[in-house]
């Protein structure tokens, strides 16, 4: 594997821009920094931006009093600190150039881009995710080693509550779901995105929040949780992972819907080899659950792209006719939801390769019986 890999990804982002015509594309705070450069912007109030010109050199700039956090990537960017009585709306201005066709992050603070736009009335302006969106939605090898050693830490964590080692009854939901949060860390995770914990009727709810409900025997515990993780340049990926579990042993009726969406699940991850587009993904795991009658019960999309965030393209929803490439990583979750009663949802993530799907999350997919 390469030494660092944002060299390449800075001239894949430089191929695109030329294709579209654009002379500079400039991120600040937001993912796409930290997969170009390394770096992740705090979100302050003072001006952190990476220029990068179709043709030459990248710049990072950055307040001054964040320099030290910066590791300098000769070769990728050079570095420039501003002080405290410069402009720095006006220092990327005059790092632009001439240039008239400009490409902002998404999550530029508005006050910087309205600076920016002030500075240059005539220019055109784009969103830089219709460069960056694509080309991170397919992971490279780096990346690709950090998603799978944070879906492995995840792993880890759900085999625990698998085996019971997460006592749940007779615990709120919000303390079981600080618990998977702490396991997380535990297992190498830098930061804990979301850990849902749903019981009994709250897993019908498939974004239900924890709560002061104390889980009780025989039901079920939804859990779906996730956390960031640095890879070996610092940058920090996602996990997702959902398991649930029954708390003595599920009546027969839940025994089955469990199986249809066991069923589901593997049929779109089995289907999800390259070529394939997203929704036909999705449809291959709705024909298992609405053969079996609970069509209406499967409420959302099959998955969501993951990377450096929990949510990105490339999205396995109905209506996205996107083939799946190589190195493209998303979540393959269904979920039946039956109002009053209990819920279940079934989720690992997925790379496409050219040898087939590679599920990235091993740990056992049944309705673990749990005391
Ligand atoms: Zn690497
Ligand atoms: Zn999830
Ligand atoms: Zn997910």
């Amino acid at each position: 594997m390469p030494a660092e890999p944002f060299g390449d990804r800075l001239g894949r982002v430089r191929a695109s821009m030329d294709d579209r015509g654009l002379d500079v594309l400039l991120l600040s705070v937001g993912a796409d920094l930290p997969w170009a450069c390394g770096y992740e912007a705090m979100p302050l109030e003072r001006l952190t931006m990476l220029v990068v010109p179709v043709d030459g050199d990248a710049t990072l700039v950055v307040p001054a009093l964040e320099a030290p956090r910066v590791m300098e990537r000769p070769g990728v960017f050079r570095l420039r600190p501003w002080g405290e009585t410069e402009d720095p709306v006006a220092l990327v201005h005059r790092l632009c150039g001439a240039a008239g066709s400009l490409a902002v992050g998404d999550r530029t603070w508005t006050r910087f881009l309205l600076g920016l736009q002030r500075l240059r009335p005539a220019a055109a302006w784009s969103p830089a995710s219709e460069v960056t969106g694509p080309l991170r939605a397919v992971k490279d090898d780096h990346e690709v080693a950090a998603l799978r050693r944070a879906a492995v830490a995840a792993d880890r964590v759900a085999d625990q509550l698998r085996r019971g080692e997460v006592p749940l009854v007779g615990r709120t939901e919000a303390e079981v779901s600080a618990e998977l949060g702490r396991r997380l860390v535990a297992e190498g995770h830098e930061r804990v995105n979301f850990a849902i914990v749903a019981s009994g009727p709250h897993a019908a709810s498939p974004h239900h929040e924890p709560g002061r409900r104390v889980i009780g025997a025989d039901e079920v515990v939804l859990c779906d949780f996730g956390g960031t993780m640095a890879d070996d340049h610092g940058v920090g990926y996602c996990s997702d992972i959902t398991r649930c579990v029954w708390t003595g042993g599920p009546p027969a009726d839940a025994a089955e819907v469990y199986g249809v969406l066991m069923a589901a699940q593997a049929a779109a991850v089995a289907a999800a080899t390259v070529g394939t587009t997203c929704e036909a993904v999705d449809a291959a795991a709705r024909a298992v659950i609405e053969a079996a009658g609970y069509g209406e019960r499967f409420v959302h999309r099959t998955g969501h792209g993951i990377g450096v965030e929990e949510h990105e393209d490339p999205y396995v929803v109905a209506g996205n006719a996107t083939p799946l490439r190589p190195g493209h990583a998303f979540s393959i979750e269904p979920g039946i939801y039956l109002p009053d009663r209990y819920g279940f949802r079934l989720e690992d993530i997925v790379v496409a390769t050219a040898a087939g799907p590679d599920p990235l999350n091993r740990v056992g997919h049944d309705l673990a019986l749990v005391a």
